[in-house]
């Protein structure tokens, strides 16, 4: 197929656009630089029916080691930008409104510069906004006011909190994509808001296995009881398979230590569903997202 657009390349590699390191070629990459680009391209996709996926920081993704068919999305330097809304922070609140692609760890360093409240939250959390708003990693939605959207049909929305439903790391976000999301924070004392931020990091860099490429946690949390305890007490810290092992810092998180194949990784995940579900009657589910040929769970639109 030919688009008709500049900011598409074939055959990119995906494991240099996830944390975990691994999966295929993507058949399509293209990263909008403008919202119009954006636009046209969704537009593009869905008149040649091409399924279209999004990649944020890629943080909480595994793909497929024979890559991924269709169109994916990066966001370019257009999505990179986060705006006051409310110019009487005195008010007692800040509102801003922070582009898709803005790491979340850029939204941190705004906020303990300012003096935004209950950001320590989102302290070390990797990715971006839009991928956090997706998966409202560490309850984001808490500080969501609205979320703009571009539909696969190419068109705009503006979706409220009551329409985003957040719950424990799911949100209900119709196909396209995030491209901004507007958040409300309480304002504090720039010191307070920096303090607890450092807390929350150290806490992070003692229990995280920050070293080695992974997703973060591999599983949800069952109601009642961190998914982490119950793969250690099943005895699997350290299980591996291929490249793939359960680290040994934290159990509920997989490690890629050097090859890993998606296969690996996946194996290894259904070892500790088994081993996890015989000892306590738990089936444990997945946290992180799998997309490509054979596992397109968040594949949006369709040839
Ligand atoms: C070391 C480590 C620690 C982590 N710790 C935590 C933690 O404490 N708490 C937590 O909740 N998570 C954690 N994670 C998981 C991950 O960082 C979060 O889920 C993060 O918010 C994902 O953001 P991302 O931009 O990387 O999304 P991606 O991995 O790129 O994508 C995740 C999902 O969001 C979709 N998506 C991404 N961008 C958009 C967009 N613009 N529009 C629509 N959909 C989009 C993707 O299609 C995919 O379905 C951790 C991961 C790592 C590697």
């Amino acid at each position: 197929m030919t688009w008709p657009l500049d900011c598409i390349r074939s055959n990119e590699p995906l494991a240099k656009h996830t944390s975990f390191r691994i999966g295929g070629p993507a058949e399509w990459f293209a990263e909008p630089a403008t919202m119009d680009e954006l636009i046209d391209l969704m537009r593009e996709a869905r008149r040649a029916g091409v399924p279209v996926c999004v990649v944020g920081g890629g943080t909480n993704l595994l793909v497929a080691d024979r890559g991924l068919r269709g169109l994916m999305i990066h966001l370019g330097r257009a999505f990179r930008t986060v705006e006051l809304l409310n110019d009487q922070p005195e008010a007692g609140e800040a509102r801003v409104r922070c582009g898709a692609a803005v790491t979340t760890q850029h939204l941190v360093m705004l906020a303990c510069r300012h003096g935004w409240g209950d950001v320590e939250l989102l302290a070390g959390l990797p990715g971006q906004i839009g991928g956090a708003v997706s998966m409202n990693a560490q309850n984001i939605g808490r500080f969501v006011d609205q979320v703009t959207l571009v539909t696969v049909a190419g068109t705009v929305r503006h979706l409220t909190p009551g329409e985003l439903r957040f719950a424990y790391r799911y949100t209900a976000l119709e196909p396209g994509v995030v491209v901004n999301a507007d958040l409300r924070f309480p304002t504090v004392p720039p010191e307070a808001s920096t303090e607890r931020i450092q807390g929350a990091l150290r806490y992070r860099n003692t229990t995280q296995d920050v070293c080695l490429p992974s997703a973060g946690c591999a599983f949800k949390n069952p109601a009642g009881m961190p998914a982490g305890r119950l793969i250690d007490q099943a005895g699997l810290k350290g299980a591996r398979i291929g490249d793939a092992q359960v680290s040994q810092r934290h159990a509920n998180f997989i490690v890629n230590l050097g090859y890993a194949t998606c296969e690996d990784v996946l194996s290894l995940m259904e070892h500790i569903q088994r081993g996890v579900a015989q000892r306590t009657g738990v089936w444990l589910e997945p946290e992180v997202r799998v997309l490509g040929e054979r596992w397109d769970n968040r594949q949006i639109g369709g040839r």
